[in-house]
C-alpha cells in the first residue's frame, strides 16, 4: 500500500480531517507514528480518563513525531465538562423495572449519585436518563437532594454509569477538575480546548475567564450535545472557534432520529460564521471489535463528508479499540472516495463555478459578513473573490499568506475544489489549520517584509516541495503592507516562475 504521507502531496489530497482520539490502545510510541502515518491530522486527549501524566507524555510524543515526520498535529484537550454520574451501588447490577418507584440522589437511596450540586435545578416531571438514555426515570416529587422517580423504561444499572438530564435547565459550572484541566492544558501548549455540554455563548466565555487566570488563550471548541444549546445554535457557533457535533451525547440528550439533522444544521452553521466542524462519536464503532465497518457506518462517513463536515473523529476506535490503525486507514479511503465523487474531474470553463451562488448578490450572501465586525468584511470579501477566480481558471493552489488563520477559515467554507495552503511565520497557526477543511500548512521559516518577498517565497517552495511546477497558476491571498500585519487585503493571481 502506498505511503500515505506521500499521497497528500498529491494534485488532490484530501480535504476532510481525521481527528483520533489517543487513549491507553494508542499512546505508545510506534502506535502513534503508525496513526499519524496512515493519516491522523488532529490528536485529541479524552480528560474523562487517565490523569495527567498519561496525557502529558502522549502530547510530547506528538510533538515529537510530528517534527521527525515534518508534520503538524495539533492536540485538542477535551474537558470532562458537568458530566454527572451514579456513585456506588450497593447489590450491583440493579434491575429497574418499567412502572416501578425508584429514590434517586444522596442520602438513604436506591440510586446513589457522584455530585448533587445538579439535584437542585430538577423539576417534577423531568427525565433523568442513565447509561446512554437505555433506562428511563421521570421525577415524581422532590424534597431536597433526596428525589422520587417513576422508572418509563427499565434496564440494568451500574456503579459510575452516566446521568443526562434534557430536560432541565441546569447552570453550566466548572468542577476544580476542569480547571486543573485547563490549567494543564495552557501549561502544556494545547492547540485547541474542546468544551463538554456547553449550554450557550456565555459558557465559553466562563471558560476562557478560567483561561485568563492562567494566562492562556487557546481557541475553544464547542461540544454540541445537549438539547439546551440547540435553540442557540447561532449564536454559539459565533463565540466559538470550532465546534462538534458530539452525537453520542446529543443522541440521548435528544432522539437519536434528530441527530442526522441537527448534524445537517451544525455543519451549515459553521460554514455560515466560518468555523470548523468536526463529526463525532460511533463513526466507525464496530472497528473497536472487529477489522471492518458495517456498511452503515461507511455510508455514515462518507455522509459526514458529502454534509461538508470539516474533521470527522475517532474515539473509542483509536484509544481504546483492536484495531486503531485500521480504524484510520479506514476512514481516510472512505473519505478520500466520497471527496473524489463530489470533485469535477478536470476544470472545464464551461462547467458551473461551484461557489457562485454563494457570492455577493446570490441569495445565500448572508455567508458574507462572518463576524458582524466591519473590519473582517474585507478578507471575507478577498476570500471569496479567491474563490470565484480559481472556480474560473485552471488554478493549482489558493495560497494564503496568514497570520492566523483567519482567511484559511474564509476560504474553506466554500469548499473550493483547489487546494488551500497556508503559508504561515507561526508554529501554532500551522498547527491549528489542520482542523480547516482542506487547509493544509507550510511553516516559513523567516521573516518576510515585502509582498514581493512572499510572492518569491511562495513560487519556491511550492516548487521545491512538489506541490506546484513553475508555469501552474495560483492565487495568493495576502495582507498588505506585510509589515503592519493587516488582515488578508490582496489576492494575486500569477504563474509560478523558477528559481
Ligand atoms: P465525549 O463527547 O466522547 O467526550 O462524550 C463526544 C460525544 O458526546 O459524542
Ligand atoms: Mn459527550
Amino acid at each position: 500500500m502506498p505511503h500515505r504521507a506521500a499521497q497528500r502531496t498529491n494534485a488532490h489530497p484530501r480535504r476532510a480531517k481525521i481527528v483520533a482520539t489517543v487513549g491507553p490502545a494508542s499512546g505508545d510510541e510506534p502506535m502513534l507514528r503508525q496513526l499519524l502515518e496512515a493519516g491522523v491530522d488532529v490528536v485529541r486527549l479524552n480528560l474523562s480518563h487517565g490523569d495527567h501524566e498519561f496525557h502529558g507524555a502522549i502530547l510530547r510524543r506528538v510533538r515529537r513525531i510530528a517534527g521527525e515526520l515534518g508534520r503538524f498535529v495539533p492536540v485538542i484537550v477535551d474537558l470532562m465538562g458537568p458530566r454527572y454520574r451514579l456513585s456506588q451501588l450497593e447489590g450491583e447490577p440493579k434491575m429497574l423495572e418499567a412502572g416501578e418507584e425508584v429514590t434517586f440522589g444522596v442520602g438513604e437511596v436506591d440510586l446513589p449519585v457522584e455530585e448533587s450540586e445538579f439535584l437542585d435545578s430538577l423539576q417534577v416531571g423531568e427525565r433523568v436518563l442513565i447509561d446512554n438514555g437505555l433506562v428511563e426515570l421521570e421525577v415524581v416529587q422532590r424534597a431536597d437532594r433526596r428525589v422520587l422517580a417513576t422508572v418509563v423504561f427499565g434496564g440494568q444499572v451500574s456503579t459510575r454509569k452516566g446521568i443526562n438530564l434534557p430536560d432541565t435547565d441546569l447552570p453550566f459550572t466548572i468542577s476544580d477538575k476542569d480547571r486543573a484541566d485547563i490549567a494543564f492544558a495552557v501549561e502544556h501548549d494545547a492547540d485547541f480546548i474542546a468544551v463538554s455540554f456547553v449550554g450557550g455563548p456565555g459558557d465559553l466565555e466562563a471558560i476562557r475567564g478560567v483561561m485568563e487566570e492562567h494566562r492562556g488563550n487557546l481557541p475553544l471548541i464547542a461540544k454540541l450535545e445537549r438539547a439546551a444549546v440547540m435553540k442557540r445554535l447561532d449564536p454559539t457557533v459565533q463565540a466559538a472557534d470550532a465546534v462538534m457535533v458530539a452525537r453520542g451525547d446529543l443522541g440521548v440528550e435528544v432522539p437519536p432520529h434528530r441527530v442526522p439533522v441537527m448534524q445537517k444544521q451544525i455543519i451549515s452553521s459553521g460554514r455560515r460564521y466560518g468555523k470548523p466542524v468536526i463529526v463525532a462519536t460511533q463513526m466507525l464503532e464496530s472497528m473497536m471489535q472487529q477489522p471492518r465497518p458495517t456498511r452503515a457506518e461507511t455510508s455514515d462517513v462518507a455522509n459526514a463528508v458529502f454534509d461538508g463536515a470539516d474533521a470527522l473523529m475517532l474515539s473509542g476506535e483509536t484509544a481504546a479499540g483492536r484495531f486503531p490503525v485500521e480504524a484510520v486507514g479506514t476512514m481516510c479511503r472512505i473519505i478520500e472516495e466520497a471527496e473524489h465523487y463530489r470533485r469535477p474531474k478536470a476544470y472545464d470553463p464551461k462547467d458551473k463555478p461551484a461557489a457562485t451562488h454563494l457570492l455577493p448578490g446570490s441569495s445565500e450572501q448572508p455567508y458574507l459578513n462572518a463576524g458582524r465586525d466591519l473590519h473582517l468584511e474585507i478578507p471575507e470579501v478577498v476570500s471569496a473573490a479567491a474563490v470565484y477566480a480559481v472556480d474560473r481558471i485552471d488554478c493549482k493552489h489558493i495560497v494564503a499568506f496568514s497570520q492566523g488563520g483567519f482567511t484559511a477559515r474564509m476560504i474553506a467554507r466554500y469548499r473550493p475544489n483547489t487546494p488551500i495552503t497556508v503559508f504561515t511565520r507561526n508554529e501554532e497557526v500551522a498547527r491549528r489549520v489542520q482542523l480547516v477543511w482542506g487547509a493544509r500548512p507550510v511553516l516559513l521559516e523567516y521573516e518576510v517584509n515585502h509582498h514581493d518577498e512572499v510572492v518569491a517565497s511562495v513560487d519556491r517552495i511550492l516548487v521545491e516541495k512538489q506541490l506546484a511546477r513553475p508555469g501552474d497558476t495560483i492565487t495568493i491571498l495576502m495582507g498588505d503592507p506585510i509589515d503592519q500585519r493587516p488582515l488578508t487585503n490582496l489576492m494575486r493571481v500569477h504563474r509560478v516562475r523558477s528559481g
